[in-house]
């Protein structure tokens, strides 16, 4: 059966062979399994049902939820010569009508519909007189309150399953999930024990670098990293709407010639300046998160985070836009301390249901690890999407290769857990760092903490930034762990316990402090 698919790939797309996962998808589908299958966006999700549909008798029903989307798949289809018919809100009955009639006469391999239609019991008694061997959910994550795009017409897909006489196989996709969003989807389809496969989030060409630093130090970094490669295009995102006016203007007051792109912009300005961007007429675009949807331009050389965003999905999905050609491209993300108070301001700003909240607060805090772990920021990546056969080295992120040294911080992990304790473990990284670093903010004045006897304790060691990067890895590292809710508290793990009470070495692997030059951090 695999024969044949890999001759249909040749045959029909006129492509060589599978990317990797899709041939395995391929023969889960075949083998009458559910599947489940989490892949990004661009990595040919498309293939895999659409191949399958070929070999299986009777029908795929294709559940899509644009009617745009269903339009260029099935156009696509015909140009292949594949034949594929779509049903939606769009269309009138009888056209409606002549289409299942044409489908029952066996005209179409492939059926695509939104899923409203299943709503419609008229439309779901017309369906049960089909051969539908396989259904087919796209974007399967609409399916989950949890996603942001959350399509209550999906609920009707699970029931809809169950009333078929005779199950075909089903077969979901998605390019976001994270732990809970994956349950939800396997438990609101209905999928029975599906095989589940993610692939294709690794980017090659992609070199990925987290630099720690403060605000004036980042713009520096910028001017410096532009400058030094004045033929390349590149994206830098800011957190606020405000940061990309600033920033543009201090670029452009240095000679450099950027354009800029914000929600709070006149239509026609940000359109000129997308275009222009888009054309090669401007090569620097600041902006925010804004920027971005539906932009397909190949060669980005580089893409800079000004700040940390709010989620690893945000930030793979903008630093994604690097490097479409597969020629390198560079992904940095410049981490200070304010990003995360900045964040999370956010977060409370905009998202008032209690239990939503604590989500977002977590996918924060894999953010954060992200921009402290000392290991290598491609096997973070790849693990966190749920790649869980990624090397645990790529060699060439900033995190591996040769450009970290190691730093016995037995002492200083010793003097901050025992602070903690000092502290009861009744309060958050803040006050923590605070106390640690001898600074006399409001919490540490109204309980006396200036009296604690390590109040300072680092301050002649470490600046305040770094104090707090040793509490992250901590965290990180599982020695510390912050407790759920608005005003997370740090406490000690057992393995934290472990530290104090017997000569546990620490050994913190971080990258080499490079001097703040342009190309110290790619051209090598
Ligand atoms: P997705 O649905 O995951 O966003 P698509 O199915 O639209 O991605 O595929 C993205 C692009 O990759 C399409 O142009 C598709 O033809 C191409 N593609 C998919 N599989 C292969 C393959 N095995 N070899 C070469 N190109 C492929
Ligand atoms: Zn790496």
């Amino acid at each position: 059966m695999l024969e044949q698919a890999k001759l249909t790939l040749k045959k029909y797309y006129g492509y060589d062979s599978f990317r990797p996962g899709q041939e395995s998808i391929i023969a889960s589908i075949l083998s009458g399994k559910d599947t489940f299958v989490i892949m990004p966006t661009g990595a040919g999700k498309s293939l895999c049902f659409q191949i399958p549909a070929l070999q299986l008798p009777g029908i795929t029903l294709v559940i899509s939820p644009l009617i745009s989307l269903m339009k260029d798949q099935v156009d696509a289809l015909g140009t292949l010569g594949i034949a594929a018919a779509y049903i939606n809100s769009s269309l009138s009955y009888s056209e409606v009508r002549k289409r299942v009639a044409e489908t029952r006469a066996g005209r179409y391999k492939l059926l695509y519909v939104a899923p409203e239609r299943l709503q419609l019991e008229s439309f779901r008694q017309l369906l049960t007189t089909l051969p539908v061997s396989m259904v087919a959910i796209d974007e399967a994550h609409c399916v989950s309150q949890w996603g942001h795009d959350f399509r209550p017409a999906y609920l009707a897909i699970g029931p809809f399953l169950q009333e078929l006489g005779q199950r075909p196989v089903v077969a979901a996709f998605t390019a976001t999930a994270t732990p809970e969003i994956k349950q939800d989807i396997v438990r609101q389809l209905g999928l029975a024990d599906p095989r589940i496969f993610v692939t294709g989030f690794n980017r090659e060409n992609l070199h990925l670098a987290v630099r720690t630093l403060r605000g004036k130090e980042k713009r520096q970094f910028i001017l410096e990293y532009v400058t030094a490669r004045a033929e390349q295009a590149g994206i830098i995102y800011t957190a606020t709407r405000k940061e990309t006016e600033e920033l543009c203007n201090f670029l452009n007051e240095n000679g450099l010639t950027a354009g800029k792109y914000h929600a709070g912009m006149a239509d026609a300005e940000r359109k000129r300046n997308q275009e222009n961007f888009i054309y090669d007429n401007l090569r620097l675009m600041v902006a925010t998160n804004a920027f971005g949807m539906g932009i397909d331009k190949s060669n980005v050389r580089f893409v800079i985070h000004y700040n940390m965003p709010k989620n690893i999905e945000a930030y793979y999905q903008e630093a994604g836009r690097a490097g479409r050609d597969g020629e390198p491209a560079e992904c940095i993300l410049l981490f200070g301390a304010q990003d995360i108070v900045l964040q999370k301001f956010l977060i409370e700003q905009s998202v008032p249901h209690p239990e939503r909240r604590k989500y977002e607060m977590a996918k924060l805090q894999s953010m954060v690890e992200y921009c402290q772990t000392s290991r290598c920021l491609r096997h973070f990546i790849l693990n966190y999407f749920g790649e869980s056969d990624a090397p645990e080295e790529c060699g060439t992120c900033s995190n591996c290769g040769n450009e970290r040294e190691v730093q016995d911080v037995t002492a200083a992990a010793h003097t901050i857990l025992s602070c903690l304790i000092d502290l009861r473990e009744r309060f958050g990284v803040r006050t923590l760092v605070e106390v640690l670093s001898g600074s006399r903010g409001k919490k540490v004045r109204d309980n006396h903490f200036e009296r604690l006897p390590r109040f300072g304790a680092l301050a002649q060691q470490y600046p305040q930034s770094e104090i707090q990067g040793l509490v992250g890895w901590l965290v990180t590292e599982g020695y510390l762990r912050q407790s759920d809710g608005q005003y997370p508290v740090l406490k000690l793990t057992d393995s934290g316990r472990k530290v104090l009470e017997e000569q546990v070495r620490l050994e913190r692997i971080v990258p080499k402090q490079v001097p703040l030059q342009a190309n110290s951090v790619g051209d090598d």
